[in-house]
């Protein structure tokens, strides 16, 4: 395979941490999980991905609504 995947939904290819590569499996749990701790440096990588941040707003509203 030498196709080369495009970057998907900013997932890391290595530990912002300590630099080390991710493995395409760890890249997949981080994808999953969004979040996934470095084996070199236990650093916690979190996908900070806001897809929708207005459906917490409405969230909140409901709460207060309710
Ligand atoms: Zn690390």
């Amino acid at each position: 395979m030498t196709k080369k995947l495009p970057e998907k939904s900013g997932i890391p290819e290595a530990c912002p941490h300590c630099g080390t590569k991710l493995s395409p499996w760890q890249q997949v749990l981080l994808a999953t999980d969004r979040a996934l701790v470095c084996r070199e440096c236990w650093y916690r990588i979190i996908l900070d991905v806001n897809p929708e941040p207005q459906k917490k707003d409405s969230e909140k509203l409901q709460n207060k609504g309710n």
